[in-house]
């Protein structure tokens, strides 16, 4: 099996270089055509590019986890984000229907509203608060034309590489006795890790059973607010010798509108992932326990 893995460079794009080396063989592109084997283009802003690539690799397999992920700039730059997250998907999901290529992509909490306090299900209706829940919606919508592919809905991502919440949580609790974390949105932090390790073992199946393809919700299972994420992680990283001023108990929960910030946020993120974990037959480890791996994964090598 050949697999182009685009966006190798982001927090889930650099678990899928390791998860999906079982699977075949890999052609790992970034955005920089410099950095990627024959010159191949990995810029989805770069739609001639990003056709004669799929045409001169001829995966088997496109897997897409770049994406224009800046929540608050896609509200000044609603071009830039739809071009990445919404266009560029659909050249993929076209370029895939010509060639009969397999095409994996990920969707975002961020496409639904948060409204109630009910796990989401694929069959909810959509309705983005923010430009990059639009965009995205429009990057869902235009890789399920493609009649074969798998779609992860996943939420509230970290990864060993890059910025994330919980890297940012441990350098101000390094800096700081107290801090206040939004306590009123409610998701599941779920590792980049998890969702690349999903993907391998949902594409095994797919190849014996292609009935499987469609939309899933993924995400760890649980449910926190960003407050109890950030208390869980500071009492783990404090067990593992973490040196931090701020305790558990010295984070303060505070209301959204504490922090408002240039998107809006879905208040409600839980994601049920039931048909996932039916369909492939898969458990999903609770939220905490990712975050223990991420912990020590970070802690031998903190300044990944
Ligand atoms: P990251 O921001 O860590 O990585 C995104 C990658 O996309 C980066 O490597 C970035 O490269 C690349 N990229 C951006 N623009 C382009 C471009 N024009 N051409 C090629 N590559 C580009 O994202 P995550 O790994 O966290 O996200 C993976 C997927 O999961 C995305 O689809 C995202 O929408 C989705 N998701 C993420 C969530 C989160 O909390 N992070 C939550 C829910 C869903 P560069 O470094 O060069 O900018």
């Amino acid at each position: 099996m050949k697999l182009l893995l685009l966006g190798c460079n982001g927090q889930v794009g650099w678990e899928l270089q390791r998860s999906l080396a079982v699977l075949g063989d890999v052609v790992a592109l970034q955005r920089d055509a410099s950095c990627n084997p024959q010159g191949l283009s990995g810029d989805l802003g770069d739609t001639p590019g990003l056709e004669d690539t799929i045409t001169r690799v001829q995966p088997d397999v496109i897997v897409n986890a770049a994406a224009y992920t800046a929540v608050d700039r896609a509200e000044a730059e609603p071009d830039d984000s739809h071009q990445i997250n919404a266009l560029a998907p659909a050249v993929i999901a076209r370029s895939a229907t010509k060639t009969g290529a397999f095409v994996v992509h990920y969707s975002s909490d961020y496409v639904f509203d948060g409204g109630g306090d009910q796990p989401w299900q694929e069959t909810d209706a959509p309705s983005p608060l923010s430009a990059y829940g639009r965009s995205k919606l429009a990057g869902d919508e235009a890789v399920a034309r493609c009649p074969r592919h798998l779609i992860l809905r996943t939420s509230w991502v970290y990864g060993v590489r890059g910025g994330n919440f919980p890297r940012t949580m441990l350098r101000l609790a390094q800096e700081r006795d107290q801090l206040s974390v939004v306590s009123d949105q409610w998701g599941a932090p779920t590792s980049a890790a998890l969702l690349a390790d999903i993907t391998a073992h949902c594409l095994h199946q797919l190849a014996r059973n292609p009935a499987l393809a469609g939309l899933y919700h993924c995400a760890a299972s649980g449910t926190t607010s960003w407050h109890g994420y950030a208390q869980q992680l500071f009492q783990q990283a404090r067990a593992l010798g973490w040196a931090l001023r701020a305790t558990p108990d010295k984070v303060l929960p505070v209301s959204s509108s504490h922090y408002p910030t240039v998107a809006r946020r879905p208040a409600n993120s839980r994601l049920d992932c039931s048909r996932l974990q039916t369909r492939f037959g898969l458990r999903l480890p609770p939220w905490q326990q990712g975050l223990t791996h991420w912990l020590q994964s970070i802690s031998e090598s903190p300044s990944a």
